[in-house]
């Protein structure tokens, strides 16, 4: 099983709109470009699972391939905006969700071809050979982490956090995790008390003890902070 990114940023994106920051400018120069935090599995059946749906072009990048679920982290727009496309599907698609009653936009209201279905906290989901498990995280909005796990690999994919819980912290040390992907969306001087900053995910990963483990959610600020004040990091952002 291979975690496959479509985006690793934040909801500005890199570059962010008309920002002259190094990054940005450095982005722009090398024509790169990272969107919202988003990710997709393919299953041995060919066809994808996603992990969150934040990307707009989300209906064009897999027209033509089957989308077997979605597992959405909550309802912010740079992990939904996709689900206003994906809705017009001629296929049934699936969305798992954590509990909230005003979702996004009117997607409850007009669903069309996406199939809502609240996901119960620590009650695995299966879909082909993959277990997705939903793990609380502390967010504005509420949402949920997933542990996916195939026959021989694990992975927790832990995007848009202040913080875990207790209980998520406890159900999360008690599995064997391969590769781990966190929010460090904030150097430790921008706390907005809705992402963890890097100091914070670095500690939170100490704790988690995966075998590989990387930041995600970056911010163009934090990267430039980073950059400016040459801070060496434990772990990396993908
Ligand atoms: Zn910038
Ligand atoms: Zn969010
Ligand atoms: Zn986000």
């Amino acid at each position: 099983m291979k975690l496959k990114f479509l985006g690793t940023a934040d909801s500005g994106g890199i570059p962010s709109h008309n920002c002259d920051c190094s990054i940005c400018e450095e982005y722009r120069r090398k024509g790169k470009k990272n969107l919202a935090t988003s990710a997709y599995i393919e299953c041995e059946n060919d066809e994808i699972i996603l992990l969150d749906a934040g990307i707009e072009d989300i209906a064009s990048i897999f027209d033509g391939g089957k989308i077997a679920a979605i597992f959405l982290t909550h309802f912010h727009p740079d992990h939904a905006l996709g689900l206003l496309r994906l809705r017009y599907s001629s296929d049934k698609i699936v969305c798992y969700h954590p509990k909230d009653k005003d979702g996004f936009a009117d997607l409850f209201k007009h669903p069309k071809a996406l199939d809502f279905m609240e996901n119960i906290p620590f009650n695995p989901i299966e879909v082909n050979e993959f277990k997705f498990t939903p793990i609380p995280l502390k967010h504005s909005k509420n949402t949920t982490g997933y542990l996916i796990q195939t026959k021989n690999k694990t992975i927790a994919y832990l995007t848009d956090c202040a913080g875990i819980s207790e209980k998520s912290m406890e159900f999360l040390l008690s599995c064997t995790i391969d590769e781990c992907y966190i929010d460090a969306c904030l150097a430790p001087n921008f706390s907005n008390g809705n992402h963890l900053n890097y100091e914070e995910a670095t500690l939170v990963l100490d704790e988690i003890g995966a075998k590989k483990s990387y930041f995600i959610h970056s911010s163009h600020f934090t990267l430039e902070h980073i950059k400016r004040n040459n801070i060496e990091l434990k772990y990396d952002y993908i």
